[in-house]
Parts: C-alpha cells; sequence; structure tokens
C-alpha cells in the first residue's frame, strides 16, 4: 500500500470513485460471506498511521459467487484529514473467515478470529498486517 499525495490526476481519478460509490459510514452495516458483521471500519493513513474516519472513505463492494464459496472484494479509498493523503486499500473476504488484502505489491493473509471485540476485529486484524 504504497503513499498516494493527491496530484491533479489522481484527485480527478478520486473523485469519480467517490461520486460513483457510497461512503463507507452510509454503506455500513456490511455482513461478510463468512457471516462476520462489519459495523465500522477505519482506514489506517498510509502516510501518518491515523485513523480515517469511515466518512471520508469511500467503498466499492463486489461479490463473487463459486460453486460452493463466496469471495467479497472491497476496494476503498479514504483520505486522511490530517495529513490529506489519499489511501488505496484493496481487501478480499473469503467464506471461511480469512482474507487477503495487497500491501504494496503482495497479497497478505489475516483471518478473522472470534476473540475479540466485534467492532474492532476487522481494524485490528489489518493493523497486524502492517506490523
Ligand atoms: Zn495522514
Amino acid at each position: 500500500m504504497g503513499l498516494k499525495p493527491i496530484t491533479e490526476k489522481e484527485r480527478a481519478s478520486f473523485e469519480a470513485f467517490a461520486r460513483a460509490n457510497p461512503r463507507v459510514c452510509d454503506d455500513l452495516p456490511v455482513t461478510l460471506p463468512s457471516g462476520f458483521l462489519v459495523e465500522d471500519f477505519n482506514p489506517e493513513c498510509a502516510s501518518c498511521g491515523q485513523d480515517i474516519p469511515s466518512s471520508a472513505a469511500w467503498l466499492k463492494r463486489d461479490r463473487m459467487v463459486f460453486a460452493h464459496k463466496t469471495v467479497e472484494t472491497w476496494e476503498v479509498r479514504g483520505v486522511c484529514r490530517t495529513c490529506a493523503t489519499m489511501t488505496p486499500c484493496y481487501m478480499r473476504f473469503h467464506s471461511d473467515g480469512h482474507f487477503d488484502t495487497i500491501i504494496g505489491r503482495n497479497w497478505r493473509r489475516g483471518d478473522l478470529d472470534e476473540s475479540t471485540s466485534p467492532v474492532a476485529r476487522i481494524a485490528a486484524a489489518i493493523r497486524k498486517l502492517f506490523c
């Protein structure tokens, strides 16, 4: 997940994305294919590490259904209110509860486990991938 300072070209691309997709706060809560309920999601700014509020992030969701598996993809673009950097984020949530997220050029895998509090689970699981 590289840094994305907003240039004119990126601003135009981001504005088109924001026009075509709802804000994260307007789309949640969402139930993932595994039955996991996402009540809130705050992407972390790739530049300064601040949480980006769900009202400043836009979400494009797609679902692919195979014979016995469902995969839901999330493409998120958030704008940090502290440093005005745009952070893109891409995730695939699988019906067995694991998810992959692309960081830099590599896919990383995480699991949504049941042990932590429901609201913080996804954010914590994703944050772990960066440590
Ligand atoms: Zn920031």
